[in-house]
């Protein structure tokens, strides 16, 4: 430490080390709504980079309902839900949440990362074990981070290595009072699914908790994109904590976690990032409402949602791509290294197509892809228009 030297320049330094190693980010900006096509940096763009699956950001019902609810309730809600600001669209939201998931009760809170942020530390502490796939979303890292739990972590989908660690953890001395094991349901970087039937299994033997974030299988998976619990016919007897959020296939923003009333209670009455910051405004609220609405009545955008997947599934796989493991609307289209990763994507972006390149840390050095993620939306011809870029891109690069 030098008293004479500004005590942020490290901030410079550390922005030049991640520009040196390629690793910042550049979002780009989009200038319209969200959409199948959409305006970016001045270009009209095939959106293939967004997670409003179905379309509903700018479904008409979910507009019209926060432009109603804004109008009634205000722009904001004017305090935490835990002070005064817990609305009567909150609690309804709430109510309409677990009807659709078949739970007993559900909790909303501000957005998918603040309701693992806050719950997950708050299920186990010092005497306590979390068991987490080593693919585990960010948000899931930092939760299991925040609390005083032990930790282990088994490899990805390795059913055969979970019930390993769970043989180890039975050994621990002292005995663990709780065990979780915590799992994404579909993998945001490869679009695969977690085996929760197995897992649940395994959970059930040894007396653990489940916790499952399925962000990416709501609104996707299930009988009218109720999601994964739905899809493989569990019940929340069998997964305990069924973790999501509004941001993706229900188009608005917020987070959400279902299972038993003693867990909304619980998860009320400890989560800190529900408990110290401000309620989603009621506009929301009530936008989400209906995005539930929407789910329920118009099963011809999940149909559609599956349509498209396949048919552009099956082109890229046609003309040769790897698409790894992918069993959903994520469609990865492996590239190796970052630098091809980054140059397909340009290559694209250069045919008005707008694709997310995933490259290190994101995904290990040599597992650089894209990440394609398709949507109810798209006409057959912007697939097709997709594609074709694809084509010639994957051919200059020596991908397929
Ligand atoms: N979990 C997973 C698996 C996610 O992909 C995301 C969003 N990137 C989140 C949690 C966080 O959700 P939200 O956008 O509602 O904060």
């Amino acid at each position: 430490m030098s008293p004479n030297r500004p005590p942020t320049n490290y901030l410079g330094e550390e922005y030049q080390r991640l520009v040196d190693e390629h690793l910042t980010w550049e979002p780009k900006e989009l200038q319209g709504p969200s959409g199948p096509t959409c305006k970016m940096e001045g270009r009209e763009v095939i959106m293939l980079a967004a997670n409003n699956y179905l379309g509903l950001s700018t479904h008409p019902k979910v507009v019209e309902a926060m432009i109603a609810a804004t109008r009634k309730y205000g722009a904001g809600a004017g305090s935490d839900r835990s002070i005064a600001g817990d609305m009567d669209l909150h609690e309804e939201l709430d109510r309409r949440l677990a009807k659709f998931k078949r739970a007993p009760a559900s909790l909303t809170y501000q957005t998918g990362f603040m309701a693992n942020e806050g719950l997950i530390p708050q299920l186990a502490g010092r005497g306590d074990l979390f068991i987490s796939d080593e693919l585990n979303h960010g948000s899931i890292i930092d939760g299991i981070r925040i609390s005083h739990a032990d930790r282990m972590i088994y490899r990805h989908k390795d059913m055969e290595d979970l019930a390993r660690v769970m043989d180890e953890a039975e050994k621990h001395d002292p005995t663990y009072n709780h065990i979780w094991i915590i799992t994404d349901g579909v993998f945001s970087m490869d679009g695969d699914l977690a085996p929760l039937s197995e897992i649940a299994a395994i959970a059930r033997e040894h007396g653990a908790g489940v916790y499952v974030d399925d962000a990416h299988g709501e609104g996707v998976l299930g009988e009218n994109g109720r999601g994964i619990v739905s899809h493989f016919g569990l019940t929340h007897e069998d997964v305990h904590v069924e973790m999501g959020t509004f941001s993706k296939a229900f188009g608005v923003i917020g987070g959400h976690v279902s299972g038993s009333e003693a867990l909304r209670k619980y998860a009320l009455n400890k989560s800190r990032s529900w408990l110290l910051s401000g309620a989603v405004p009621p506009g929301v609220a009530a936008a989400c409402i209906a995005a539930i609405d929407v789910l329920e009545t118009e099963p011809q955008w999940l149909e559609s949602l599956w349509n498209n997947r396949n048919y552009f599934l099956a082109k890229a796989q046609d003309l040769g791509f790897d698409t790894g493991s992918t069993e959903t609307p994520i469609i990865p289209l492996m590239c190796g290294e970052s630098k091809t990763a980054k140059a397909l994507a340009d290559f694209v972006w250069g045919k008005g197509v707008y694709v997310l390149p995933i490259v290190y840390p994101m995904v290990a050095r040599d597992k650089a892809r894209i990440r394609v993620q398709i949507s109810a939306r798209h006409t057959k011809d912007q697939l097709d228009q997709a594609i074709a870029a694809f084509k010639e891109g994957g051919e200059k690069l020596g991908l397929i």
